[in-house]
């Protein structure tokens, strides 16, 4: 997958978001996101979308007054060393060919 900006190779790693909900910012860390290195463009696909819309309307965020913080791969299930993984095999079919 290419930077639709600067058509840079993109990276796959985690970040850490930020949204507003009525006012109040709130982050979630650890969301599976592309990166591009070198105009700093972010990535993120529809599913992850979704499941970052679905923690935004969870009952607990909207009832805070105060900033809240989720991890987003605890809340998924995601399994970091996953990422690790397929940067991994990147590498490697990168060096093969
Ligand atoms: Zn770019």
């Amino acid at each position: 997958m290419k930077c639709v900006f600067c058509n840079h190779d993109l990276e796959k790693g985690v970040q850490t978001i930020e949204r507003r909900v009525r006012g109040q910012l709130h982050y979630i860390s650890n969301v599976p996101v592309d990166l591009c290195n070198k105009c700093g463009e972010v990535y993120i696909d529809d599913s992850t979308v979704t499941a970052i819309n679905k923690i935004l309307k969870s009952p607990e965020l909207s009832q805070s007054e105060n900033s809240l913080q989720f991890d987003f791969a605890i809340l998924n299930g995601i399994q970091l060393s996953k990422f690790e993984t397929s940067a991994t095999t990147n590498l490697n079919q990168f060096v093969s060919s």
